[in-house]
């Protein structure tokens, strides 16, 4: 097959990588509009669930991917100042520009051509494709282009965020919920690498406004979330790495595919950062349109649709999953007023997809302590 895919991000390389493993004949080359040394973002944490995926598929991109990499088991949430520890909460850290330096490293390794520094806006250049994957991420060009026939849906939340990282050591996952006089400031910080954590600032649109955020520069904005972290920055600057003010949407489209076209990870549909399950999202992807193609080879449309049907119950559900996330942390000021351990026993609930008898087999302590504060018994 002669494959054109656009966008060089997990999605778009781990279906290159996959495709050209099972068969080295078939002709790939993928367009990426930063060139190759771009370096934005931080950080990101993926579940143990998430890399299990790629192991199942892949074991020697696995081992090449977590070669260094961070692991914690545990994480933590500061309300009201007073520290909860959530034991068994495995996550998987590292930085995002060092996940695509191994992608694209092992895209190059198996012949793959990457092209950098071109942003794709049509599609004309992939006329003698016999597949295009659209992986442009969550802006996807290409299925803006094509509205009319994908159909796509973007719900834009109401909270700000800005992706900072910081020199101050996060150990494990932490999540800090700061009372400040313009309202609630979240921050949810990890290290992933020796000297680095990812430091995500988070704030609902009254906070936004009464802070002034939306009349600052840049260069203020990192002030005074510096400021407003001041202790649990312990003295460690903020960073910046482009990190301006934005709103997360989530994308989701009524049509996956539309002729040869498909659309992969973010373009396709996104998550959300407080369930860290992008990528997780994004590599499923491409492991089941890789699944298809090899079912149907001779067929795309009918591996498109295939693609369809096997990816689609899993992907609504978890994205319904980080829906219900995101209202938790846009509605989490109505709960400040619950003790530090109701407060985290809650935010462990918010997806819907952790039973109180899960808890109590993860954290006993947690689960006793809850039950001791609630006789009334705990929320279905
Ligand atoms: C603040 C923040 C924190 C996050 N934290 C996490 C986390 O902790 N864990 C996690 O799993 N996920 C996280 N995510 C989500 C994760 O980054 C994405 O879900 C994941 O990268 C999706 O992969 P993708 O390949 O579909 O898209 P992307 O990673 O967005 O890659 C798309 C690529 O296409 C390129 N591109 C775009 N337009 C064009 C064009 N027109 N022509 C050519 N190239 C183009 C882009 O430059 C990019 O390289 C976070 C996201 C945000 C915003």
């Amino acid at each position: 097959m002669n494959i054109g895919i656009v966008g060089g991000g997990p999605a778009g390389l781990f279906f290159a990588w996959l495709v050209k493993r099972h068969d080295p004949s078939h002709r790939i080359r993928i367009v990426e509009r930063d060139p190759a040394d771009a370096t934005y973002g931080w950080g990101v944490v993926f579940s143990d669930v998430a890399l299990s995926f790629v192991r199942d598929i892949a074991p020697e991109l696995h081992a090449e991917i977590t070669r260094g990499q961070l692991r914690h088991d545990a994480m933590r949430i500061v309300h009201r100042g007073q520290e909860v520890m959530l034991p068994n909460n495995p996550f998987h850290r590292m930085a995002r520009i060092d996940l695509l330096r191994t992608l694209r490293a092992q895209c190059a390794l198996r012949g793959i051509a990457i092209e950098y520094g071109r942003r794709v806006e049509a599609l004309d250049e992939f006329a003698d494709c016999d597949l295009v994957v659209a992986a442009d991420g969550a802006g996807s060009a290409i299925r803006t282009r094509h509205a009319g026939e994908f159909g796509p849906a973007l719900d834009l939340r109401p909270n700000w965020l800005a992706w900072y990282g910081t020199t101050r050591l996060f150990d494990p996952l932490t999540l800090i919920f700061r009372s400040v006089p313009a309202g609630l400031m979240i921050a949810h910080a990890y290290r992933y690498s020796a000297t680095h954590s990812t430091f995500l600032v988070e704030c609902d649109p009254e906070t936004f406004r009464t802070a002034g955020f939306d009349r600052m520069s840049a260069g203020e904005s990192l002030a005074a979330c510096a400021d407003a972290f001041r202790d649990d920055l312990d003295g460690e600057p903020l960073l910046s790495n482009r990190s301006d003010w934005f709103r997360y949407a989530i994308v989701s489209n009524r049509r996956w595919h539309w002729r040869n076209v498909v659309l992969l990870g973010d373009a396709l549909r996104t998550g959300h950062p407080s369930v860290g399950s992008g990528t997780r999202l994004a590599m499923q992807d491409s492991i089941a349109l890789f699944e298809a193609c090899v079912a149907a080879p001779r067929d795309v449309p009918a591996a498109l649709a295939d693609f369809e049907l096997r990816r689609r119950p899993g992907s609504d559900a978890l994205q319904a999953a980080a829906i219900r996330s995101t209202e938790w942390y846009e509605s989490v000021r109505d709960r400040l007023a619950l003790d530090p351990v109701s407060f985290a026993y809650d935010y462990l609930r918010r997806t819907g997809r952790v039973s109180h008898d899960d808890i109590r087999r993860r954290d006993p302590a947690l689960a006793a302590a809850y039950d001791a504060l609630h006789p009334e018994g705990p929320p279905p």
